[in-house]
């Protein structure tokens, strides 16, 4: 079974969502450090929600967690 694809926040880039991609959402570490940065100069609440928020429903969400939580 393929694993969920996903859209990295910084770069649209289509990130495959296994445990393996330890950078998910995003595909990379510099993405993921420039989306923290975003949160720092913005006052964004709690990271690493607003991805989710924009890109995908509550529910999705909590199953691509539970699909990357398996072993
Ligand atoms: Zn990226």
């Amino acid at each position: 079974m393929a694993a969920p694809e996903v859209k990295c926040p910084t770069c649209n880039k289509p990130v495959q969502w296994t445990k393996e991609a330890k950078f998910r959402p995003f595909c990379c570490h510099r993405c993921r450090m420039i989306d923290l940065g975003d949160w720092v100069t913005e006052g964004h609440k709690i990271p690493g929600e607003r991805a989710v928020d924009e890109m995908m429903s509550e529910e999705l969400a909590a199953e691509l967690l539970r699909q990357a939580d398996k072993p």
